[in-house]
């Protein structure tokens, strides 16, 4: 049996699993944490509130991946119609904005209007940068008021800094009678790129990860901190060594490049410009449940500590006990752009305090739980250091043999079903290397 190890038991080192187990092989997981998920993992909590590491549905439109995590919670799932919204100085309006520009100030709408037409009037011009794309998607109000300003508490860094490659479907760029009707009409249409999502009836979403567990031979508590590529070996902060034939790894790329002896320099200097945020997630227990219509919304304002909140009641009815409701924020730094400092359960009154200016809580709710948890990792900031960057450490690893993977691995904005199939990718690479490998399987397959 070749000896395949996994670092990381998330949705991007269960994907290598699964793949590998369609050929036999059961790989060594190792995860530094006490429980297994990674970012997928889910916790409950007296009196029965259960809180996801960040707000967690799976939208994915991958059928494949969809059967797949219905048959791990025996089709036990809950399909929600997605309710988004925005806040913007004491404003609620629908998501995207962009399209929902109903009820916001007169001076406002007319402003982005006009910019919007005049921006559309102009000659293509060359986009380098998200702020060009912003600039040419939007013109200067709206952009300005609602994206740069989001970018900058949700990527740490401004529009100028950053590339658009991490686009894709996130941002609707809208067509002028689109931005009318949605400024004329309190009803125009809801144009998102998700607009149902799943979610597991009970357990949180950690429950779509257990049916999985058998796929590894899983080695919690193993903190990984030293790589030798020359013999393949390493070694973990309990002490222990492993040998690997082969080694797949969702671990971040700047840990992982550390560990490695040997790393060249630049590769280790290429690695520390890559830029990610961290997340305070501050989770919140509230004695009711009737404290938004939306399972998400988007917060602007700079001087709101959190960029977005989720209300996981919302999503099942075992997320929270009966009657009460659940809020979880999310407060952005960046070891890079605004480094974390302190301890994350002092984020909890701000939250607070927050919640009760936008009047999301009210004087007389009663906050019967409260904790806060800090994410090293977070969403990859696509700067423009990132693209050369990552060339450099990535072409390293290909050079040492280590495939990667995962969001953290690949360094990309990929969410669960993609890092899922970004570990089942790593794991093809690997089951279709030549020489050794190939001969190993063969003796084992008989
Ligand atoms: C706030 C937030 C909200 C999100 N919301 C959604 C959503 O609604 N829907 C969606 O589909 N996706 C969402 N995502 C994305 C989703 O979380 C990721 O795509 C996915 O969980 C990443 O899986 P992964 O296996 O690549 O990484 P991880 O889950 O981070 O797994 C990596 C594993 O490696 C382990 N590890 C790290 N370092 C070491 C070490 N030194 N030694 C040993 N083990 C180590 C970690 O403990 C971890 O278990 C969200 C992400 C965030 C941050």
């Amino acid at each position: 049996m070749p000896n395949v190890v996994v670092l990381g038991t998330g949705m991007a080192g269960f994907g290598a699993a699964h793949r590998l187990g369609q050929e036999g092989i059961t790989p060594v997981m190792y995860d530094k944490n006490a429980y297994y998920g990674g970012h997928t993992m889910s916790f409950r909590h007296e009196p029965g509130f259960v809180f996801d590491i960040g707000p967690h549905i799976s939208f994915t439109k991958d059928e494949r991946i969809q059967e797949l995590l219905a048959d791990n919670v025996d089709q036990r799932y809950e399909t929600i119609q997605i309710s988004l919204n925005n806040y913007w100085r004491g404003y609620w309006p629908q998501h995207p904005v962009q399209l929902h520009l109903h009820g916001l100030p007169e001076d406002v709408v007319v402003k982005v209007i006009a910019d919007f037409v005049e921006e559309r009037q102009k000659p293509d011009g060359p986009i380098n940068n998200y702020n060009d794309w912003l600039l040419a998607s939007f013109g200067p109000t709206f952009a300005e008021l609602f994206p740069k300003q989001y970018t900058r508490k949700y990527h740490l860094t401004t529009a100028e800094n950053m590339s658009t490659d991490w686009l894709g479907p996130r941002i609707y760029r809208p067509t002028l009678e689109e931005v009318l009707r949605g400024a004329i009409s309190a009803s125009s249409p809801n144009i998102h790129y998700i607009t149902h999502f799943r979610y597991p009836t009970q357990g949180g979403f950690v429950s779509y990860l257990h049916r999985f567990v058998p796929l590894g031979n899983i080695k919690l508590n193993h903190e990984l901190v030293s790589v030798d590529p020359g013999i393949n070996e390493l070694a973990f902060s309990n002490g222990v060594r492993t040998r690997y034939d082969e080694l797949i790894s969702s671990v971040p790329l700047p840990d992982l490049i550390r560990m490695i002896k040997g790393v060249p320099a630049d590769v280790l200097e290429a690695s520390r410009r890559l830029a990610c945020s961290s997340c305070v997630l501050v989770n919140i227990g509230v004695d009711r449940e009737d404290i938004s219509s939306a399972h998400m919304t988007y917060f602007y304002d700079e001087d709101i500590c959190f960029t977005r909140l989720g209300f996981p009641h919302m999503l099942c009815d075992a997320n929270a006990p009966k009657g009460m409701g659940s809020i979880q924020a999310e407060v952005y730094f960046s070891d890079k752009y605004r480094p974390f400092s302190g301890k994350p359960e002092d984020w909890i009154q701000p939250v607070i305090d927050d919640l009760r200016r936008c009047g999301l809580l009210r004087d007389s709710d009663r906050v019967v739980f409260r904790t806060a948890m800090y994410l090293p990792y977070a969403n990859i900031i696509f700067d423009l250091d990132r693209a050369a960057a990552l060339k450099t450490v990535h072409g390293y690893l290909d050079d040492i043999g280590i495939s990667y993977c995962g969001r953290y691995g690949d360094w990309g904005y990929l969410w669960t079903d993609e890092s899922f199939k970004s570990g089942e990718a790593a794991a093809e690479a690997v089951l279709s290397k030549p020489a050794a490998f190939q001969a190993k399987r063969r003796v084992h397959s008989g």
